[in-house]
């Protein structure tokens, strides 16, 4: 049974259709349709165009009238969060912002390692709500994908109740929920053996369960003088490759490295990137590997952002993602982020959106969302305003005030309390 519905009249819509995936985009090259509409189908784009000309052509299909001035934009796409997580770490903010070293605040039972203690006490079906709370509020700000990532549980018992926590999480939500395993986030505390050991147990124990139980087709890794090194994590990486999993990498955050072994690997992602030099930018352009920026730690942690305006220069693709976690990057609101290094990065609007849509969509490897053409998911946001420019210009404060999700409207503000 098939079931049209067309949305509209959009005084403008963006499809976000023929922009290059690597590279700088000027806004010249935006497409700006006017008086537009949105034609779906079951949960899909059926096709997108002058609103009139679809609504002669497809009489029979159901007419959502939009009234007054709305700007059309893809669903947002966050190729990376740490969403899952029990406990706060408001203490380790606070103490880190009166001066405290990350030494004294891991002392005082801060850091990584208070996260896994409160994740690992929680129970299944409070993280469960808690996720799903977070993905939710993610969803009423137009973000329709969103990457989420274990690590807080860091033993095989717990790094799976986390990844099926994850699972279950996204059947309650309208958002879509990737998961990745991060169980080289750090080596645990409670780990009685080598780094290597570790890392050998993992490869060796937990990755064909996430296999068998299809907990994740995606591994992780933390690449730090404070974490793992390249070396340590080759041959964990080699195994994955081997299994056919996606790889991803926090990489270049405080010290350079991680991006080389993202490219090595070929990695669908390297996040971070904060610390990466003109060599790592040239070696991840030449590559597949999307470049990932996390504002939202930056501005948690109070240090510099991605070098987002070299990395499009010198010809990468580039995603920006929230990092949404308790610890670096409490905020997650990823438009006001993605707003926010634009200015001080002095990207094109262009390439704010691109970085949240089909660009992060990308870094995620769905070739099905983060545009809006024919046979793409009907994931779409809506804003309250005549003029595209005025989204990121309100700096994340202009919210959508419509979210659709593949093809059903999942947030209605003029309807829901
Ligand atoms: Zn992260």
């Amino acid at each position: 049974m098939s079931n049209l519905k067309l949305i509209g009249p959009f005084k403008q819509l963006l499809p976000m259709s023929g922009l290059s995936l690597k590279g700088a985009i000027s806004d010249s090259e935006l497409t700006v349709l006017e008086v537009a509409g949105i034609l779906v189908e079951n949960e899909k784009i059926r096709s997108v165009g002058k609103f009139d000309e679809l609504r002669n052509t497809y009489s029979e299909a159901e007419i959502f009238h939009l009234e007054g001035d709305h700007v059309g934009l893809p669903g947002f796409v966050d190729s990376h969060t740490h969403i899952c997580f029990g406990g706060s770490r408001a203490n380790d903010y606070a103490m880190r912002n009166a001066g405290k070293t990350y030494l004294e605040i891991a002392k005082a039972g801060g850091g990584i390692w208070d996260t896994v203690t409160q994740t690992r006490k929680a129970s299944k079906e409070e993280l469960i709500k808690n996720t799903v709370k977070r993905a939710n509020r993610h969803l009423k700000n137009g973000t329709t994908t969103i990457e989420v990532k274990s690590g807080y549980g860091l033993s095989f018992d717990e790094e799976v109740k986390m990844l099926e926590t994850i699972k279950e999480a996204d059947t309650k939500t309208a958002a879509d929920l990737v998961s990745t395993c991060l169980a080289a986030h750090m080596l645990p505390k409670d780990f009685a053996g080598s780094t290597e050991e570790y890392l050998h147990k993992i490869s060796s124990k937990l990755f064909p369960i996430l296999k068998e139980k299809k907990l994740t087709h995606r591994i992780d890794a933390f690449i730090e003088e404070s974490a793992f090194s390249g070396t340590q994590i080759a041959p964990y990486f080699k195994k994955a490759k081997e299994m056919d999993f996606d790889i991803t990498v926090h990489a270049d955050q405080f010290s350079t490295g991680g991006s080389k072994v993202a490219v090595e690997f070929g990695a669908v992602s390297a996040d971070h990137l904060e610390a990466s030099t003109q060599t790592e930018i040239d070696l991840l352009a030449k590559s597949n590997t999307i470049a990932t920026a996390l504002p939202g730690a930056s501005l948690g942690l109070g240090c510099n952002f991605t070098p987002a305006r070299k990395i499009l220069d010198a010809g990468g693709a580039l995603a920006i993602a929230s990092d949404h976690n308790p610890g670096s990057a409490p905020m997650g609101d990823l438009l006001t982020q993605a707003a926010v290094l634009g200015a001080f990065e002095k990207l094109s609007n262009a390439e704010v959106l691109a970085g949240i849509s089909f660009r992060a969509a990308a870094a995620l490897r769905l070739s099905d969302r983060g545009k809006l053409e024919e046979g793409y998911l009907a994931d779409f946001c809506v804003f309250h305003t005549h003029n595209f420019n005025e989204i990121l210009y309100n700096q994340g404060n202009l919210k959508p005030c419509m979210v659709w999700k593949n093809g059903e409207l999942v947030y209605n503000k003029h309807k829901t309390p």
